[in-house]
């Protein structure tokens, strides 16, 4: 039996408290918001009485920002572990595949999951895709989305596959800089038997070779998997045709399946279980989902749209049709031109709300038409009325570049608020 103090108690937090209870330890739990409902809430520490510390995935660790209890362990010399090292810690002997990347995380972690279980292998998802580390039942293989915060918070990485999309700057207020989050995510390869890598991310395509597939999403054909139109190849032979792929829209899309096709194959999956899985695969929602139809106009769900990056793709998709674009919330502090500047034929203006309208305000100025208002809802129904002006297909789009807990719990919340405004226009 361990005293282990955890700090934060959101939903990763609970699971590792219930987890590590019910293994026989006595946790005390420290969390920054009086919430009575707290089990064993600590206010104050007792160093002397504590074996180990267990953090959430949220709390900062980075010296630039680094949480007091976090200070405390440290010079108290007590071991800091993370979720996923408790995982590791009960089961040492899991084969784990690491998603990590900027965007596209949760979208391949599920492909990669449902291809394995049409396969039937023994395998559970976790992670920063929703379901914590520690709630999930023993198999043989695990598919992990690793977030950069639980990577840079762990000690005991250890992956059969590991693969890293893409790496876009996000996230920086936590990391401390553009570098730190690099390297954070270069971190899960570095403790990665096999890797899978892009070839256009110049970040990490030097730095490895062994044991290393590399995926392009241009014609490069120096990469394991490229794209040739619209066919996935290896070498020169032709693996998958991508029009044939149902429902997961954007050529962003493509390095989201090309990496789940190289990690499945690593996993001597057969071929047809894996373009099956891929051409019937059902997007997860908030992810450009295309929500309803009214006369000519679509109205897009992207409320995962949460940086410049991702949102760039969401833009992409709909290139060539008139966009009225819904952007606010918590910025990233991220300028977007870089991104965006190549789609600004596409947008027909910009509707903006939330905590970071004055910001984007200056983005847009002199560059295009915008306005501003408090919430979503207004934002959305004048972007309705001016679409409704137009002829031509247009694209009524949620695709905010902003983290929504400005104004909503969660980018589920924020989404699901969306939806319910259009089907009510
Ligand atoms: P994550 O879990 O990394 O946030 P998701 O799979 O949930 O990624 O997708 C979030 C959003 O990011 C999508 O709505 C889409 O706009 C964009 N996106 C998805 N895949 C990619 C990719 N491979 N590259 C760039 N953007 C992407």
């Amino acid at each position: 039996m361990s005293n282990i103090l955890l700090v934060g108690y959101g939903m990763s937090g609970v699971s590792v408290f219930n987890f590590l209870q019910s293994k026989g330890n006595n946790v005390l739990v420290y969390d920054d918001y009086k919430n009575e409902e707290i089990p064993n809430k600590v206010n104050t520490i007792d160093w002397n009485d504590i074996d180990y510390v267990v953090k959430s995935p949220s709390i900062h660790i980075m010296h630039h920002n680094i949480h007091p209890i976090i200070k405390g362990a440290i010079e108290n010399n007590k071991e800091i572990y993370s979720t996923f090292d408790i995982f590791k810690l009960y089961n040492p002997n899991a084969k784990i595949i690491g998603i990590t990347g900027t965007n596209g995380k949760s979208t391949t972690t599920s492909l990669v999951y449902s291809i394995m279980k049409k396969a039937g292998l023994s395998v559970q998802m976790g992670g920063n895709i929703g379901i914590p580390y520690n709630d999930l039942e023993s198999s043989e293989y695990y598919v992990f989305e690793m977030s950069s915060y639980e990577i840079s918070s762990s000690k005991m990485l250890d992956f059969f596959i590991g693969a890293l999309l893409n790496i876009e700057p996000d996230h920086l207020e936590w990391h401390g800089s553009f570098e730190n989050y690099i390297a954070s995510k270069q971190t899960l390869l570095n403790n990665s038997k096999f890797k899978v890598i892009s070839y256009e991310d110049k970040y990490t395509i030097d730095k490895y070779n062994d044991n290393t597939l590399t995926v392009s999403i241009g014609n490069n054909n120096q990469a394991s998997y490229y794209i040739k139109e619209k066919l996935l190849m290896c070498n020169n032979d032709i693996i998958l045709d991508l029009s044939n792929v149902k429902h997961l829209i954007g050529s962003h899309n493509y390095q989201n399946i090309m990496f789940a096709y190289a990690i499945c194959k690593s996993l001597n999956i057969d071929d047809n279980i894996i373009t099956n899985t891929i051409n019937n695969f059902e997007p997860l929602p908030h992810r450009m989902n295309i929500v309803r139809k009214r006369n000519n106009i679509l109205f897009v769900n992207d409320s995962k749209g949460t940086n410049p990056g991702s949102s760039a793709r969401a833009l992409d998709t709909f290139m060539g049709y008139k966009i009225f674009w819904l952007v606010g919330g918590r910025s990233k502090k991220v300028d977007p031109l870089p991104y965006i500047s190549k789609y600004l034929d596409s947008i027909q203006k910009v509707y903006l709300f939330g905590e970071s309208v004055n910001e984007f305000s200056r983005t847009f100025k002199g560059i295009k038409d915008y306005i501003t208002f408090k919430t979503m809802e207004d934002a959305l129904k004048k972007a309705y009325s001016d679409a409704s002006n137009e002829t031509g297909t247009s694209v009524v789009l949620l695709s905010p570049m902003c983290a929504s807990f400005d104004q909503f719990q969660s980018f589920e919340h924020r989404g699901n608020v969306f939806v319910e405004l259009v089907k009510s226009l």
